[in-house]
C-alpha cells in the first residue's frame, strides 16, 4: 500500500495585514468532538460585511496608493501615465471623504488567456491593474477561484517554490516576465505609457496530466479589497488608507501631459468636430459644456426608433454622448459618482446612429472594435477615452449639473443632459481611421515559459 501524504494546497505564509478591530462581539468557544468551534452570530457577519462594504466603496490599500504615487515619480512614466495615477490618486481623496463612493460600477474581472487577452482585454476594466495569473488546477472553477484571491494579494505569502507534493507556488520569474510584457504593450494606465500593470502575481498549482487551465484575474483602479478575520480575541478588518491625500505629489495638474487641449462643448457640433480633426490620437484634452449621457437600455431603445423609420433624436446630433450612468445624487451634490462605462458594448449601434447624424463624438471608456473606426472615418466621428476609475473625482470637481432627457423610467439607464467643467478627455479614435488601441493589440514579445 502505498504512503498517503495530505498537503495543503495553498500553503500561506505569516499574515502580516495591518488590522482593526471592530466593536463586535467574537463569538464563542465550543469544544465538541474533541476539536475546538467559534460558534458565530449570524448577525456579526452582516455587521462585518456592512463595514467591509463601506471601507472598500471609500478607502483603499495604502501599499495601493503608494504604487499610483510611483508612477508619479518615475521618470521613465509616460506624460499620460502620470496624469491618470494623479487623477485616481484625487479620486481617492475625494472617495476618502466617506461620500461619494470611488467607483459607481461593479469591480474586478476575470478573462482567460495571457499576452493576447490582455492586450484585448485593453482599458475596458479601468487599469493600472494588479495582474494574477494561475498556471494549472484542479479544475478551471478552482483555478479562476485563485486567481480572484491573488488578484485580491490573499495568496502572497505562497512559498516560492514547489515540492513533490504538489502545493501552490508563486513563480517569481514567470512575474519578472510578464510585468516586463505588459510594459511594452505601450497601453500604459489607459493612453500610453508602461505602467498597464502595478504587480504581476503568478500562482502555479498542480494539475491532471491531461488539462492545463490558466486563469488570469485583474484588480482594477477601484482596488476594493480586505482582508477581514474573526478569532477567540475579536472580529477584526483590514485597516485601509483614511488619508490618502498625503500620496499627492505636491505639483499637481500642470505639466504632466505635454499638450492640453480645451475644448468648448457649446458650440455646434461641426465646430467640435472641426478642432477635434486637427488633432492627433492620444491628445490630451479638457472638456466645458454639454453632454448627452446614454447607455445600453437608451441605445436599444433609439435604435427601435431608427428601424421604425423616426429622425435620430436632436439631442444625440447636437451633442457628444457619455456612455455612463450615475450612482445616486447624496445631499447637497450636483451629482452622485458618474465614471464611464465601457464603450465595447454600445459598438453595435455605432454605425447606424453615425449614418442618421447622431453619436459623432462618443465619451466613455475601454478599446473599441473594427466596426467603429470604419464608421467614425466614413461619417466624420470620434472616439474620446475617458479616464476610467475617478468617478468620485469626477462627480466632485467636473460635473457642475444633471437633469433627465428622456426615459426617466430606465433610473441610471435613463438618457440625461449634464454640463461639465475640465471634465479629462483623450483623442482615442479620429476620423482619419486611426485609432490608438490598434497599434497596441499585437502581440510584440513571447514569454518563456519554464518547463518543470
Ligand atoms: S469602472 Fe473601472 S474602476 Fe470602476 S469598478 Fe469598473 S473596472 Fe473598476
Amino acid at each position: 500500500m502505498p504512503d498517503f501524504h495530505h498537503v495543503d494546497v495553498l500553503p500561506l505564509g505569516p499574515d502580516a495585514t495591518a488590522y482593526r478591530r471592530l466593536d463586535l462581539p467574537p463569538g464563542e468557544v465550543i469544544r465538541a468532538a474533541g476539536r475546538t468551534f467559534l460558534e458565530i452570530d449570524p448577525a456579526v457577519l452582516t455587521a462585518l460585511v456592512r463595514e467591509s462594504v463601506h471601507d472598500i466603496q471609500h478607502y483603499l490599500r495604502p501599499s495601493h496608493l503608494a504604487q499610483l504615487r510611483a508612477i508619479v515619480d518615475d521618470p521613465e512614466a509616460s506624460p499620460n501615465d502620470r496624469f491618470v495615477a494623479t487623477d485616481l490618486l484625487r479620486n481617492a481623496c475625494v472617495s476618502a471623504g466617506g461620500v461619494l463612493p470611488m467607483c459607481q460600477d461593479t469591480g474586478t474581472a476575470i478573462v482567460a488567456f495571457l499576452d493576447r487577452t490582455l492586450r484585448s482585454l485593453g482599458t475596458s476594466a479601468c487599469p493600472p491593474y494588479h495582474l494574477a495569473v494561475v498556471v494549472g488546477g484542479m479544475s478551471a472553477e478552482y483555478t479562476l477561484k485563485v486567481a480572484k484571491l491573488a488578484s485580491a494579494r490573499y495568496l502572497d505569502t505562497l512559498p516560492s517554490q514547489g515540492s513533490e507534493l504538489g502545493h501552490a507556488f508563486r513563480d517569481h520569474d514567470l512575474e519578472k516576465q510578464v510585468l516586463e510584457m505588459t510594459a511594452q504593450f505601450g497601453i500604459g494606465a489607459q493612453f500610453g505609457g508602461k505602467y498597464f500593470c502595478h504587480d504581476v502575481r503568478v500562482v502555479r498549482l498542480p494539475r491532471h496530466g491531461a488539462s492545463l487551465p490558466v486563469g488570469i484575474a485583474v484588480s482594477c483602479s477601484a482596488d476594493r479589497q480586505a482582508k477581514a478575520k474573526i478569532t477567540p480575541e475579536g472580529v477584526f478588518l483590514e485597516q485601509l488608507e483614511r488619508d490618502p491625500a498625503q500620496y499627492l505629489p505636491e505639483v499637481t495638474g500642470e505639466g504632466l501631459s505635454d499638450e492640453v487641449v480645451r475644448v468648448d462643448l457649446n458650440r455646434p457640433m461641426a465646430e467640435i468636430r472641426a478642432q477635434l480633426s486637427a488633432l492627433p490620437v492620444k491628445t490630451r484634452l479638457s472638456l466645458s459644456g454639454p453632454l448627452v449621457v446614454a447607455r445600453d437600455i437608451a441605445h436599444a431603445k433609439i435604435a427601435e426608433r431608427l428601424d421604425a423609420g423616426e429622425p435620430m433624436p436632436g439631442y444625440l446630433r447636437d451633442h457628444p454622448v457619455y456612455y455612463a450612468g450615475p450612482a445616486k445624487t447624496p445631499e447637497g451634490y450636483a451629482s452622485g459618482s458618474f465614471g464611464p462605462t465601457t464603450a465595447g458594448r454600445m459598438d453595435s449601434y455605432v454605425a447606424q446612429f453615425q449614418a442618421a447624424g447622431g453619436s459623432l463624438v462618443m465619451l466613455a471608456k475601454g478599446n473599441r472594435s473594427r466596426q467603429v473606426t470604419d464608421s467614425c472615418r466614413d461619417h466624420g466621428g470620434f472616439y474620446l477615452g475617458s479616464i476610467g476609475g475617478p468617478a468620485a473625482r469626477l462627480a466632485q470637481d467636473c460635473i457642475r449639473k444633471v437633469e433627465v432627457l428622456e426615459y426617466p423610467e430606465l433610473g441610471m439607464e435613463a438618457v440625461w443632459k449634464i454640463e461639465v467643467e475640465d471634465f479629462p478627455a483623450f483623442v482615442v479614435v479620429d476620423d482619419k481611421g486611426n485609432d490608438f488601441f490598434a497599434g497596441v493589440s499585437e502581440p510584440t514579445l513571447q514569454i518563456g515559459f519554464r518547463r518543470s
